[in-house]
């Protein structure tokens, strides 16, 4: 009996220690006691918002999608759960963020290992204090140090930073990060759950909705190279980080109606046409005019497309 034990006991530590569940990733680690004493201006997401809607629903399997906000004010992001703790994609916002991370500690008993920016824009990334300060590694994109920082953001700084490319092993799952180019800002990352044929691309792709307003923060030839790369992947969600769920024809038809309203503002511009001429005679194909937000995006839409234009005119895509 004795020998029995001492036989099993040593079985037992001649065995790896659950190498499929052992947490990894290849990022670089941010010195963060260098940022100690950075500024912060306060953050417009804190106060409560007991009313708010929010949720936390599942997409297929181990993977889930945590919402904020009500119809075109939804906020998301994707969320993986797997025995070994969470991965979270943006926070959810300040106000939402201890809500969820409660909510996925109730329902699966697991606490969130991962969080990982989709981009440097303080609405889709505030709340990850709550998150890093219960454990969680926060993940970015390298470029979204500095807007950080610069713009005085109140959330955390990433623990770890990629350039190109990232991934994240959890519960013997894959995620694998990417930055393609500057598309909307230059800090975006596209995360990829092969296993769920599952996408999450923010605000760089739509879901037969309007880009937002004057495109803010946007380099169109990066923009177009994202969406062929969406396009290419074997995925048939993608989540845009609002609204709803959306598939690659989306971006397909998005990716349209950009190289259009790009090349009509160009040969506007080269016509000799003035802003208030111009914005007259763009037009719009029958399937945009049918998307969520056409009439009260389509103008700043021309106007930030303008912009470019005026400040590039390269016409060769
Ligand atoms: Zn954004």
């Amino acid at each position: 009996m004795l020998r029995l034990k001492g036989f099993c006991l040593s079985l037992l530590l001649s065995l790896p220690l659950q190498p499929a569940l052992a947490a990894s990733d290849n990022g670089q680690t941010l010195d963060l006691k260098q940022y100690s004493d950075r500024e912060k201006l306060p953050d417009f997401t804190a106060a409560a918002c007991p009313d708010m809607a929010r949720g936390l629903t599942q997409i297929k399997n181990n993977l889930y999608r945590h919402t904020t906000g009500n119809g075109l004010a939804v906020h998301s992001g994707l969320v993986l759960i797997t025995k070994e703790g969470a991965l979270v994609i943006d926070p959810a916002q300040s106000c939402t963020s201890k809500w969820l991370l409660n909510e996925i500690k109730t329902r699966f008993n697991v606490p969130v290992k991962y969080v990982i920016y989709t981009h440097g824009h303080a609405d889709h990334i505030s709340g990850s204090q709550i998150f890093q300060d219960n454990g969680a590694t926060v993940v970015a994109n390298q470029r979204a140090v500095e807007p950080i920082i610069g713009e005085k953001l109140d959330t955390a700084l990433p623990n770890k930073v990629f350039d190109k490319d990232m991934k994240i092993t959890l519960g013997g799952e894959t995620v694998l990060l990417h930055h393609v180019a500057p598309s909307h800002s230059d800090s975006m990352t596209m995360v990829l759950f092969p296993d769920y044929k599952a996408l999450q691309c923010t605000d760089v792709c739509e879901s037969k909705t309007m880009p937002y307003n004057d495109l803010l923060d946007f380099y169109y030839p990066g923009w177009i190279e994202t969406l062929d790369w969406v396009i290419k992947q074997d995925v048939d969600v993608i989540d845009v980080g609002h609204y709803t769920p959306a598939t690659r024809q989306d971006q397909q038809a998005l990716r349209t109606y950009l190289v259009s309203l790009h090349q009509q503002v160009l040969d506007l511009v080269r016509a000799g046409q003035s802003w208030d001429q111009l914005y007259r005679n763009v037009k719009f194909s029958p399937e945009v005019q049918a998307w969520t937000g056409f009439a009260t995006m389509k103008m700043a839409n021309v106007q930030g497309m303008y912009r470019w234009v005026s400040s590039h005119r390269r016409g060769a895509w």
